[in-house]
C-alpha cells in the first residue's frame, strides 16, 4: 500500500492569492515544520518561500507536483505564535499569503541568507593603534580616516558602518590597512553595533509617580500573565512615557521582553536615548532607516532574546520575540500605524491581536485616542486609564481662536499672533508656529482670469518653491519652472496661500533679530540636518520654530511657551468622515508642545470660522467632549467604529478601465443582506501620476463584512478586467475619499 506523500504548502511572494503545493525534497526524511524557509522551483526560476502547513493531499495530481529543492532552516524562522498571527492577518485583511509572510521577514532572510550568516568585521591591530594619525593624514588622508574610524569602533566595524562613514570606494583603502597589518578582517556572527547597550551612566532619576501614573502601572501589572488591553489616555506631558518605562522595568524583572511601537515620525533619537538612560538592558531598534544587515541583526537579537526591549515602527509588530511580556503602542491614534500599500494592515490592531494570542497585556497610549479605541473602551473591550494632569507641576496651555476675518494680517500672520510672539520672545520664551504645508505657496495663480498652475499628470495644483524657482507637485514629484505669464490671458501670475517657506520670509522681515528654525521635509532632507537643528533649538539658539507635522510629533521643547496654528481651516472642510478627528488630534498635539516645563503655555489658532462647533467643543471643553460628540455623529451616520468598511481601489492609465473592473466586482457581489456597496466612484484625486483612479466602498457590520469579503475577494482576480487595472483591497481603510 502506498502511504500518501506529505504535501508541503508554501507561501511565495506573488500577487496570487494562494499557497503553493510541493513535495518534500528527496533527500530529507524528517518533518518540515511551518515557519521554515524552503527553496523551491517556481516557474523557470527558484525562489524562497515559507512553509505554512503540511497536508495529506493536494488538488494538483501528485505527478505534476514539484519537489522542494532545499530546506534552508533547521528550526522555524517564524515561530508558532507569529505564524498564527500572520495567518489571522492574511484572512482578516484579505491579503495574499506571500505578501503577508514576506512582511514579517527582513529582506536578507527573504533572499535566502542564512539566519546566523557570518559577516566581515574590521578592527584595528595593536600596530594600527600605534600609528600617529595626524602624520598619516598628511600623507594619506583617506587611510587616516579609515584607520580613525576603526579606532573609534574597538568592537569592530562592518560593511554598513564603513560604507556609511566613507562612501563608495572604501574597500581598497581598508584593504591597504589590512596589507600594512594595521587592521584585520574577521568573520563574525553578529555585529555589536546593532544592539544598543544601556546608557545608564548618564542615568535619569526615576521620578516619584503621580497617583494617576501609579494607578495605571498597578492596573496593568495586576493583569498578570494574561491578555488585557488598556487605553492609556494621558494629556500631553502627563508622563505616559514614564508609565511605559516602569511597566517595562516590571516586565524585565520577570525575565520577559517588551515590544514598544512608536509612529514613524515619533521614533526619535530622543525617545531611544531616554529608554537607554533608564533601562539597564540591551535594546534593539527597528525602523525604516536601517540597512538590510542592520535590520537582520536587530531582528536576530530580538528573536534570540539578547535584546530585552525592542522599539520599532509599524512593521516591528512582527518582530520575533523569545519571551514576550508586554506590548506598548505609543501615540496609538497615529495614522502611520496603517500600512497604506502592499500588505495593508493596522499595526495597532495587530498589536492587540498579538497580545491576545500570546496572553500578555497591551497598552495603547495617546493624548488624543482614536475614536476606534474609545469605542472599544465603551464596549468594555479595553480598560481606560487616565492621566489627567501634567507631570512635574506644569499647567495645561490656554487655547484661543483668532478670527482671521477681523484681524489685520501681515504675510499670513494676524496682528494678535504677532503681538503675542513679541511678548513671549521678550519674556525669553520660544515660539512654535505650525503650518502643515511645505513650500512657499500652494498656488501659482492668475488674478486676471483665475488660472492656476496644475500638474500635468495629477488633478492637483503645483506648489511654488521660491528659492529653487520651481513649481513642484507634492503628489507625483513633477517639477517645472513657474510660468512667467499666464498661459490663458497673458496676465502676471502670483503666489497665493501660505507655505512654511513663506512664513519663514514673513518672520525674517518682522523679527530680524531672532534666529529661526524651519523644519519640514525640504529643510531636513540632508542627513543629520534635523538633529542639528533640534540641538540648536534645545540650546535656545533658535527662538522661533516653524514647521509641519514633523516638528510637532514626539519632540519635547521645554522652552516653548507660545504655539501658533497658522491655518486651522485646512482640516475643517475635509470630505472624509475622519478629517475632524484628525484636526482635533493635530490641534491638541501641537498645543501640547507649549509650556511643557515651568512656564505656562498659550495656544493661538488662526481660523476663518471661529464659530465652528468642532473647534469650540475642543477648545472650551477639551478632547474628551469632542470625542464624545464625534462618536455620536459617527453613530448617527453609520460610520466606523459603528460599522466596518472595506475599500476596493483600482487605477489605470486608461480612464474607462477602473470603473469597468469595479462594476464587474459589484455584479459579482450581487445583493447581500447587511452589506452595502457604494460606487464605483472616482477617487478624491481622480488622476494621480498619470493614472485614473476609482473605488468601491463596502460597508457592513464586522462579522457579515468579513464573511462576505472572504467569499468575494478570492474571485476578484478572475474578473475580465482584473488584469487590465491595478487593484487592491483595503480593509479598515483610513483614507476614504
Ligand atoms: P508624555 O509621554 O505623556 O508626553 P513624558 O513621560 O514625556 O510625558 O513626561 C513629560 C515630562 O514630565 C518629562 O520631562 C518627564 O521626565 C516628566 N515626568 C514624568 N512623570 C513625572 C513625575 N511623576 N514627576 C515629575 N516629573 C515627571
Ligand atoms: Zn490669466
Ligand atoms: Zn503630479
Amino acid at each position: 500500500m502506498n502511504t500518501p506523500q506529505r504535501i508541503i504548502r508554501v507561501a511565495i511572494k506573488t500577487p496570487l492569492n494562494n499557497l503553493f503545493d510541493y513535495l518534500p525534497p528527496a533527500s530529507v526524511s524528517g518533518a518540515i515544520n511551518p515557519g521554515v524557509r524552503v527553496l523551491v522551483p517556481f516557474g523557470r526560476a527558484q525562489t524562497v518561500g515559507i512553509v505554512v502547513e503540511t497536508a495529506d493531499s493536494s488538488a494538483i495530481p501528485t505527478d505534476r507536483l514539484r519537489r522542494i529543492v532545499d530546506v534552508l532552516d533547521t528550526s522555524p524562522v517564524l515561530d508558532k505564535d507569529l505564524m498564527t498571527l500572520l495567518a489571522w492577518a492574511a484572512g482578516y485583511y484579505q491579503q495574499t499569503p506571500g505578501e503577508v509572510y514576506a512582511a514579517a521577514l527582513p529582506r536578507l532572510l527573504r533572499d535566502g541568507r542564512q539566519i546566523d550568516a557570518l559577516q566581515d568585521v574590521w578592527s584595528s591591530t595593536p600596530s594600527g593603534r600605534d600609528i600617529e594619525i595626524e602624520k598619516l593624514r598628511r600623507r594619506a588622508p583617506r587611510q587616516a580616516s579609515a584607520l580613525s574610524l576603526l579606532l573609534a569602533h574597538p568592537d569592530g566595524a562592518d560593511v554598513d558602518l564603513i560604507e556609511r562613514a566613507m562612501g563608495d570606494g572604501w574597500r581598497p583603502i581598508v584593504r591597504t590597512l589590512v596589507d600594512k597589518e594595521w587592521a584585520v578582517c574577521e568573520q563574525r556572527r553578529s555585529v555589536p553595533e546593532t544592539i544598543l547597550g544601556s546608557n545608564i551612566d548618564s542615568a535619569e532619576e526615576t521620578p516619584q509617580l503621580t497617583d494617576d501614573q501609579e494607578n495605571a502601572v498597578v492596573a496593568v501589572d495586576q493583569s498578570g500573565h494574561q491578555f488585557a488591553a488598556f487605553l492609556l489616555h494621558g494629556v500631553t506631558g502627563s508622563g505616559k512615557t514614564e508609565v511605559y518605562l516602569q511597566l517595562i522595568e516590571k516586565t524585565l524583572q520577570k525575565q520577559q521582553q517588551a515590544l514598544v511601537l512608536a509612529p514613524e515620525i515619533g521614533l526619535t533619537p530622543q525617545l531611544v536615548d531616554r529608554f537607554r538612560r533608564r533601562l539597564d538592558v540591551p535594546l534593539a531598534v527597528l525602523h525604516s532607516g536601517l540597512t538590510d544587515s542592520e535590520r537582520l541583526n536587530a531582528w536576530r537579537t530580538a528573536r534570540c532574546g539578547s535584546a530585552r526591549v525592542v522599539v520599532g515602527t509599524r512593521s516591528a509588530v512582527f518582530a520575533p520575540l523569545e519571551s514576550p511580556g508586554i506590548v506598548i503602542v505609543d501615540e496609538e491614534h497615529d495614522t502611520s500605524y496603517k500600512q497604506q500599500e502592499g500588505f495593508r494592515y493596522s499595526a495597532r490592531d495587530l498589536a492587540v491581536m498579538r497580545a491576545r494570542q500570546q496572553g500578555i497585556p497591551v497598552v495603547l497610549g495617546s493624548a488624543t485616542p482614536s475614536l476606534e479605541s474609545l469605542h472599544n473602551v465603551n464596549q468594555g473591550r479595553y480598560t481606560q486609564l487616565d492621566l489627567r494632569t501634567r507631570a512635574g507641576g506644569a499647567s495645561m496651555p490656554s487655547m484661543r481662536l483668532l478670527d482671521m476675518r477681523r484681524e489685520p494680517i501681515d504675510g499670513g500672520l494676524s496682528g494678535s499672533l504677532i503681538g503675542a510672539m513679541r511678548q513671549h520672545l521678550q519674556q525669553s520664551g520660544q515660539v512654535l508656529l505650525f503650518l502643515n504645508r511645505r513650500g512657499f505657496a500652494p498656488v501659482w495663480f492668475c488674478p486676471d482670469c483665475t488660472w492656476a498652475a496644475a500638474c500635468a499628470r495629477c488633478d492637483a495644483r503645483m506648489t511654488l518653491h521660491q528659492s529653487a524657482h520651481q513649481l513642484r507637485c507634492h503628489h507625483c514629484g513633477a517639477t517645472r519652472s513657474p510660468e512667467p505669464t499666464c498661459p490663458e490671458c497673458d496676465g502676471a501670475p502670483q503666489p497665493v496661500g501660505m507655505g512654511t517657506q513663506r512664513i519663514e520670509e514673513t518672520i525674517d522681515r518682522l523679527f530680524p533679530d531672532h534666529a529661526l528654525a524651519r523644519i519640514d521635509r525640504d529643510s531636513t532632507r540632508r542627513r543629520g540636518s534635523m538633529e542639528h537643528m533640534l540641538e540648536e533649538i534645545r540650546h535656545g539658539d533658535r527662538r522661533i520654530l516653524i514647521g509641519t507635522q514633523m516638528l510637532t510629533k514626539g519632540h519635547h521643547f521645554p522652552a516653548v511657551t507660545l504655539v501658533g496654528v497658522i491655518d486651522a481651516d485646512q482640516g475643517l472642510f475635509g470630505t472624509d468622515p475622519r478629517s475632524s478627528e484628525r484636526l482635533a488630534q493635530l490641534l491638541v498635539q501641537v498645543a501640547g508642545r507649549a509650556g511643557r516645563a515651568k512656564h505656562p503655555g498659550e495656544v493661538l489658532i488662526q481660523t476663518q470660522c471661529p464659530e465652528h462647533p468642532l473647534l469650540n467643543t475642543l477648545i472650551h471643553h477639551g478632547y474628551r467632549d469632542f470625542a464624545k460628540a464625534a462618536l455620536r455623529e459617527r453613530e448617527a451616520a453609520g460610520w466606523p467604529p459603528y460599522t466596518a468598511l472595506a475599500l476596493l481601489r483600482a487605477d489605470s492609465e486608461k480612464e474607462s478601465l477602473p470603473p469597468r473592473f469595479l462594476n464587474e466586482a459589484r455584479h459579482l457581489a450581487g445583493n447581500i443582506a447587511g452589506i452595502t456597496i457604494l460606487g464605483p466612484a472616482a477617487a478624491p484625486m481622480p488622476r494621480r501620476a498619470g493614472r485614473f483612479r476609482a473605488q468601491l466602498l463596502i460597508q457592513g457590520d464586522r462579522g457579515p463584512l468579513q464573511s462576505f469579503l472572504s467569499r468575494w475577494t478570492p474571485q476578484l482576480s478572475g474578473l475580465n478586467h482584473a488584469r487590465r487595472v491595478r487593484w487592491s483591497l483595503d480593509v479598515d481603510p483610513l483614507e476614504l475619499f
